[in-house]
């Protein structure tokens, strides 16, 4: 192990490698119950920019990412938005391209834990670890609700504490004095999913047997021998001894892991297991390896054989919240199926908006990185200020907009863009675009600039973005000097100072794309449009030891990056609207002669399943003077039965091939004429006899039956 810490110890040499590195390389997956928020695209930006590192280095990368989908939580709001579970996580899926894209964050797959990779690998690791004697069963006492016939996860129990008795506190912990207590020590527990009071029943569940001495030898060493970040294993070394904590309880180094549920249960099967899944955080990290084998299969790449070359690091990035799945359960997992083990797992702090300041109504609430890029704002102005924040080490940083502000317009647009923009004009219209030999003190600048790069792409390999971007900053600050010493625009009025003007503007452009190479992994978009600008073939970190030199045409410089302007800001973080906008009931007429229903959530909307449906068929009634008939095709593969009360405003054959809205998930009706699925979307005034007529809805061209209403 000390041969193995030492390798580790040596600092890479970025710039002459032996051979390329093969990386695989992860984020940790998000909760498929809600958007990304900003602390999400913070690590995606973190693990993109080292990511694009390694490949400016030569080195050969798979980036994978996918979403979380399973567990209570997911069963849960899929039920309430009446959707399976599968349509729900589907839905967030979705919505995620915008952000990754928005962001400039490269993944080379976004896949998802209830594929069926997934499920294939968690059954396959569990039967390897089950063969290895790590898994046992036990049965456990677990309150049960009666009404919804679940066992109840201790975030769905609440009751009165046992300590300092404040009502409706959580089944783990109260919030009001601290404790930390088990659900059954809580006084009249009540389950919130259906307010029943919850029964102890007996269950059988699996455990993975993390106290395995074999699991603590191995946990000891993987943990200590130096390829987690020195403050995080200091902190997972506590975790293997007897302690006392805070609040008086005992804790026995490593305990076995809890890693069945009982159906109900959105996840996956526990072989041989009838009615038992896994635990969400089993099958979770096995999604890395169910994305990255789904990226090599379309590949036509072999998984088995790519996992099982010795040279390849498994690199995980991941909040300071996850530590001990990744660095207890997840190491050992992989390790006693017979799998490879993680190389290093890279840990991050929170981020804060605003001094972490709670966000008030009127302050909005944080920053909200879809609006962010809805208000234009540039994503590398975000992608420049957290790599500014971001060092190697596990620790919180704060969003301020001042601060976001000034690095922007001072920095990356006054220091850096700002050479560009002063030496190609100047170039352009008197040169041809053509560059010219730079003369001693141009030479020795860049000659600096070149010496310093290789630090600067250490940093950056180490992830100490925050430095690199320091050193870069002061390289554009000899640049900034040695332009405000040669003054290009006072060389432009003077008579005979065509050369030194040429020179100069020169030594600018060369300095401004040695700048731009080494900020490529930050600001990768904009690198691409320096490189069309500057008419050369995409930078490695190789480039930044070579130069353009006399001769090279440039391209016309176009603007390459606006200021932020402080009313974007204060947009960003503007409360939203709704709040204030939504006028006093009593002002408003009453449209269509009624008063509007009170506001709905777009959650309570989404309830609603409208799709588009073809009318079949459509006839009469007999025996009633309002209603029609009405066959749906909604894209089913079968037809509806609809009966719609719109008899006295059409004919039968004038609806029939038409297309129109139904309302797809209302609970089936039985009426006097037969059983109704669904109802037909219809226009009408509150009093039909002031203003008679009912008008269905018919959607524009275009619409095909089965698409969702939204
Ligand atoms: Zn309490």
């Amino acid at each position: 192990m000390a041969g193995c810490a030492a390798r580790r110890a040596a600092p890479p040499d970025p710039l002459f490698l032996p051979m390329p590195r093969k990386l695989f390389v992860t984020t940790a997956l998000p909760y498929a119950n809600g958007k990304f928020h900003i602390g999400h695209i913070m690590e995606y930006i973190q693990a993109d920019i080292w990511v694009r590192t390694q490949r400016m280095l030569g080195n050969e990368v798979n980036f994978v990412g996918a979403d979380d989908t399973h567990g209570a939580p997911i069963m849960i709001a899929a039920e309430k938005a009446g959707l399976t579970p599968q349509q729900f996580v589907a839905g967030i899926a979705a919505g995620r391209k915008q952000y990754l894209d928005g962001f400039h964050i490269a993944f080379d797959n976004w896949h998802s834990t209830d594929a069926p990779e997934n499920h294939q690998l968690a059954q396959d690791i569990y039967r390897d670890l089950k063969a290895n004697g790590l898994i046992e069963t036990r049965t456990i006492d677990q309150f049960f609700d009666p009404e919804k016939s679940m066992f109840l996860p201790d975030r769905y129990i609440k009751g009165e504490c046992p300590r300092c008795h404040a009502k409706d506190q959580y089944g783990d912990n109260c919030e009001v004095c601290g404790s930390v207590y088990a659900p059954t020590d809580l006084i009249e527990p009540y389950s919130t999913l259906s307010g029943a009071k919850p029964v102890l029943k007996s269950s059988e569940h699996f455990f993975f047997k993390l106290s395995d001495p074999r699991c603590v030898a191995f946990l000891e060493d993987w943990t200590q021998d130096g390829r987690l970040q020195p403050e995080v294993a200091n902190k997972v070394r506590e975790w293997f001894s007897v302690r006392t904590n805070p609040d008086g309880t005992t804790s026995e180094g490593l305990g076995d892991w809890d890693i069945s549920r009982d159906a109900p249960y959105f996840g996956i099967e526990i072989p041989d297991a009838p009615g038992k899944y896994f635990y969400v955080w089993l099958d979770a990290p096995i999604g890395y390896l169910a994305s990255l084998k789904n990226l090599l299969t379309q590949r036509g790449q072999d998984y088995e054989a790519y996992m099982a070359d010795p040279q390849l690091e498994q690199v995980h990035f991941i909040g300071k919240d996850i530590v001990t799945f990744h660095t207890l359960f997840w190491p050992a997992t992989l390790k006693f199926s017979g799998r490879k083990v993680p190389d290093n797992v890279f840990v991050h702090g929170f981020l804060t908006v605003n001094n972490g300041e709670k966000m008030s109504k009127s302050r909005g609430t944080g920053l909200d990185p879809l609006k962010y890029l809805e208000l234009g704002m540039n994503p590398e102005w975000l992608r420049y200020y957290l790599a500014a924040k971001l060092s190697a080490r596990n620790e919180d940083i704060d969003f301020n907009a001042t601060d976001f502000m000034a690095r922007v317009n001072s920095d990356l647009v006054g220091k850096y863009i700002n050479i560009a923009s002063r030496a190609a004009g100047f170039l352009a219209k008197r040169f041809g675009g053509q560059l010219a030999e730079v003369s001693a003190d141009g030479d020795a600048l860049l000659e600096h600039m070149k010496d310093v790069a290789p630090g600067i792409i250490e940093l950056l390999a180490e992830r100490e973005y925050g430095k690199a971007l320091r050193e870069t900053m002061l390289l554009a600050d000899r640049v900034n000097a040695y332009v405000d010493q040669n003054k290009p625009w006072e060389l432009a009025k003077q008579e005979g100072m065509d050369a030194r003007l040429q020179d100069v503007c020169s030594t600018c452009i060369e300095a401004f794309r040695l700048l731009t190479i080494v900020m490529k992994p930050v600001l990768p978009a904009l690198a691409a449009q320096v490189e069309a600008f500057l008419k050369v073939a995409p930078f490695s970190f190789a480039s930044a030891q070579q130069r353009l030199g006399a001769g090279h045409v440039i391209g016309t410089y176009q603007h390459l990056m606006q200021r932020v302007d402080a009313k974007q800001l204060d947009a960003l973080f503007e409360a939203p609207a709704q709040a204030e906008q939504a006028p006093a009931a009593t002002e408003t007429a009453a449209p269509g002669g009624e008063e509007l229903v009170p506001t709905i959530t777009i959650d309570d909307f989404a309830k609603i399943d409208l799709r588009i449906a073809r009318i079949v068929q459509c006839e009469a009634v007999e025996g009633s003077t309002k209603l029609l008939r009405l066959t749906l095709d909604v894209g089913e593969g079968r037809t509806r039965n609809v009966f719609s009360g719109i008899a006295a405003s059409y004919q039968p054959a004038d609806l029939v091939d038409k297309l129109t809205v139904v309302v797809a998930n209302l609970a089936p009706r039985k009426m006097k004429f037969g059983v109704s699925e669904g109802m037909v979307l219809a226009a009408s005034a509150a009093d039909e006899k002031a203003t008679p007529g009912v008008y269905v809805l018919n959607p524009w061209p275009g619409a095909v039956p089965g698409m969702r209403v939204r």
